[in-house]
């Protein structure tokens, strides 16, 4: 069994990305700069935007953190998108979701320059992922198929079965994976929670990527065995022995479905850091394509 080192990787790919931020610097480029709007105060959106403002500052872009209150309205938010559309300093920027339900948050991403839209949320850049377009490819399916790519995973002829159809990781996941190229070419099978017998389906699958947000919800019986697991869940569950009262548990019941996998993502370690690391390539390629 390999485990899939998200952390690992994700090191690998910032490491690569701050030579190439050092030879625009060196060229009097000017460098990438990524903006993050977050409104409200949820606790694990304000750890994710603190994580990704440090982790532009790793590889050397300049970041902008905008924060806006809980009660702010729709039309408020509309403006400072339009504002951040409009500022040429600014290469890509997201929303961090979810947002306070004042707000209509398709509404909001549709509102963000496609030639901006870093996380790969907007209709424009969805489109052209699903017809092989080059674009913006929302950064956690990004990062597993990077994952998938650099440990050499075959996925061509393999049925992969994903389950969790959202917009921002199931549902793109399962495009990509039956797109033609590599990591691709597989028979994708996309389960959510009306899905029937889902531990037959998922036995027989070669990939399982796994994002629902319910702990140790995918079981050892679940599994064939030498199947690639991804493990995108990430959950805090409550638990008074960890410092910070929770722990951070995904859907994969590790300890027992690791001893039947030929490859698996630990959480934390697998697919989260790979999220971030992919939003920088993300902002990297925004500011290239806008020279
Ligand atoms: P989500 O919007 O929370 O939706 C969950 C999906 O799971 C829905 O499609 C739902 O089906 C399906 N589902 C729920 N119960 C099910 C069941 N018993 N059997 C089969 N499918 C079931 O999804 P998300 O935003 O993609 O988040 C999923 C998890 O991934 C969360 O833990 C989240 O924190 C994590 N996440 C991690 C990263 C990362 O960087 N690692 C990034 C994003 C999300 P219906 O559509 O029928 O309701």
């Amino acid at each position: 069994m390999t485990i899939l080192d998200g952390k690992k990787i994700s090191n690998d790919i910032k490491d690569e990305i701050t030579e190439q931020v050092k030879k625009m610097k060196a060229k009097g480029e000017k460098v990438p700069h990524l903006a993050a709007v977050i409104v409200g105060n949820d606790g694990a959106s304000l750890t994710y935007v603190g994580s990704k403002v440090r982790a532009c500052e790793r590889v050397g872009f300049e970041s902008t953190m905008v924060r806006m209150s809980n009660t702010t309205s729709e039309i408020e938010l509309l403006d400072k998108i339009e504002e951040l559309n409009q500022d040429d300093a600014i290469d890509g920027f997201i929303i961090q979701l979810p947002l306070p339900p004042q707000i209509n948050t398709q509404k909001v991403l549709m509102a963000v320059d496609p030639n901006k839209d870093v996380d790969g949320f907007h209709p424009e850049n969805f489109g052209k992922m699903a017809l092989d377009m080059s674009t913006f490819i929302p950064a956690t399916p990004f990062g597993i198929l990077e994952l998938l790519d650099r440990y050499g995973v075959e996925t061509k002829g393999k049925h992969t079965v994903v389950i969790g159809r959202s917009h921002i990781v199931g549902r793109p996941m399962s495009i990509l994976m039956g797109r033609k190229g590599f990591p691709g070419n597989s028979t994708v099978t996309l389960t959510h929670s009306h899905t029937k017998n889902i531990t037959q389906i998922t036995s027989q699958a070669d990939i399982i990527i796994s994002a629902l947000g319910v702990p140790n919800f995918l079981k050892a019986e679940m599994v064939k065995d030498d199947a690639v697991i991804i493990d995108v869940g990430i959950t805090r569950v409550p638990d008074e022995s960890s410092p910070k009262g929770y722990v951070i548990t995904g859907d994969v019941d590790f300890e027992n479905v690791s001893k039947k996998a030929s490859y698996i993502t630990p959480v934390p370690g697998g697919v989260g850091p790979m999220t971030i690391a992919m939003l920088l390539k993300n902002t990297l390629l925004a500011r290239e394509q806008r020279m």
